[in-house]
């Protein structure tokens, strides 16, 4: 990063309950669990927070303002085709991906064994490296709904850096 280089940060977060019957999806990746995110789209919470994190960066806007929950044209929408497609528009204003951190917080299922296909999908969908991306698991230590296993948190920050 040399000197003048503009970056931006960028944060993310999201949050989705957990219901019987759906697929548990974290940046596109299908992880075995007894209950998976409800949502008006594919309900995938990592996608999500990521999406939010760029934009801000980027301020080019938020999810909702890009793919609102009432348009019908997003119901059961993969949220990582959202997500090339938002990142598309971040791409178009000259940004490029520096870093990003994640944070996955449920009771169940562990994040760690499918830590690195998640890593890779999410920078094959953001033009980077792996060593750019990173995510962990948290669990939320039996209290409140998360610690429930009622619902799933996420959290990302992200770093554009100008593409000169
Ligand atoms: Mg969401």
């Amino acid at each position: 990063m040399g000197a003048g280089t503009a970056v931006r940060i960028g944060l993310g977060r999201d949050l989705h309950r957990l219901a019987e019957g759906r697929p548990f999806l974290l940046a596109g990746v299908k992880i075995p669990a007894p209950r998976g995110e409800l949502g008006h789209s594919d309900g995938d919470a990592l996608a999500h927070a990521v999406i939010d994190a760029f934009l801000g960066a980027a301020a080019l806007g938020d999810i909702g303002e890009l793919y609102p929950p009432q348009d019908p044209a997003w119901r059961d929408a993969d949220s990582m085709e959202l997500l090339r497609r938002a990142w598309e528009r971040v791409k178009a204003g000259g940004w490029k991906l520096a870093g990003l951190d994640c944070v996955v917080i449920c009771e169940s299922p562990k994040i760690l064994p499918y830590r690195e296909t998640i890593r890779e999908a999410l920078a094959l969908a953001l033009n980077a490296d792996r060593e750019t991306v990173f995510i962990k698991g948290k669990t939320g230590e039996g209290l409140g709904p998360l610690g429930r296993g009622l619902a799933v948190e996420t959290e990302a920050v992200c770093l554009l850096e100008k593409i000169p």
